[in-house]
């Protein structure tokens, strides 16, 4: 009993020792492998920590280049786009003389009126871009007047032959309305071409204006009726050509066409667009109206050029970055 207890006594000394043993050396070791993890784990978090220092570091630098290319790109972009739209308000407008420090003034106006598209009526939208449009091609102090009449068919806008008045019709979408003023108001300068260019040219003008009785012209037309039944009464036996060019030399036309298209003279012709005007004179000769020959009309240059004008414009002023 007592062995079998002492045996197991030290059986259990035994276990207990080897417990006691044992159990300091797996302790130790299980120490020695914590502290050895810890000191891992630390090493780890040093080298995560130092990693991760590294990474933010670098990640800032990538922000701050980011950011100087960012702003050197976007001054770059805004000299770049001044550039790009003094070129074009000089190419749209036919006025070589439009500096930088104008083309950022016309900008900033451009990009107000845009704002007025959301803000305000479409009435005030369009007044304002009609004012902004007029002045730009230079015709600020002509009389040429707004108005919104109903079309004769699909079209957004008609510019008077005398450029007595630029009509926008209901039909002109709002998002239209830059490329439609444009469009018009080129209409306008090439009619202002044409007719200083020479005694000839004012005369087909007026051919055109007496041939297209249905465009906005009443108050030139009543004039013309005016004065050429005075010089039939006069000359009974002349032919309209003759008629017309003595109309010409009248007074009241005279003044009725410096009033609309300044003071009649090739001299208000820029050499470089003496060309270009010569081209009108061709296109305005075969020109044609949409409901007599849509396909003439069409492609005559003078739409050619009046649509090249809106697009350029209405694209340019797409997005204002500045
Ligand atoms: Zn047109």
């Amino acid at each position: 009993m007592f062995q079998i207890n002492n045996c197991q006594t030290s059986n259990i000394t035994f276990f207990g020792k080897n417990s006691r043993i044992v159990a300091p050396v797996d302790f130790r070791a299980r120490q020695t492998n914590s502290l050895e993890k810890t000191q891992n784990m630390d090493t780890l978090t040093l080298a995560e920590v130092q990693h991760k220092k590294k990474k933010r570091i670098a990640l800032l630098c990538t922000l701050a280049l980011a950011s100087i290319t960012g702003i050197l790109f976007a001054k770059n972009y805004k000299t770049h786009y001044v550039k790009k739209a003094q070129k074009t308000f000089q190419e749209v407008f036919l006025r070589k003389d439009i500096s930088e420090e104008e083309t950022v003034q016309m900008i900033e106006r451009y990009k107000n009126i845009k704002k007025m598209k959301r803000k305000d009526s479409r009435e005030n939208y369009t007044k304002a871009l009609f004012e902004e449009t007029k002045a730009n091609f230079g015709f600020k102090d002509r009389p040429l007047k707004l108005t919104f009449e109903e079309g004769r068919g699909k079209e957004y806008g008609t510019m008077a032959l005398d450029n007595s008045k630029l009509n926008i019709t209901p039909n002109c979408p709002l998002n239209r309305m830059i490329n439609t003023m444009t469009h018009e108001f080129r209409h306008a300068k090439q009619h202002e071409l044409v007719i200083n260019y020479s005694t000839e040219s004012r005369l087909e003008a007026l051919f055109l204006i007496m041939k297209q009785k249905n465009r906005n012209t009443e108050e030139f037309r009543k004039l013309l009726d005016i004065v050429g039944d005075e010089i039939i009464e006069k000359y009974p036996k002349e032919n309209s050509d003759t008629i017309l060019r003595k109309a010409l030399e009248d007074t009241r036309i005279t003044r009725y066409l410096e009033n609309n298209f300044g003071k009649l003279s090739p001299d208000n012709i820029p050499k470089e667009y003496e060309e270009y005007t010569q081209k009108l004179i061709e296109a305005r000769k075969k020109y044609k109206l949409p409901e007599e020959d849509f396909d003439a009309y069409w492609n005559n240059f003078t739409e050619q050029d009046a649509r090249n004008a809106g697009q350029k414009i209405s694209r340019l002023l797409w997005f204002i970055p500045i």
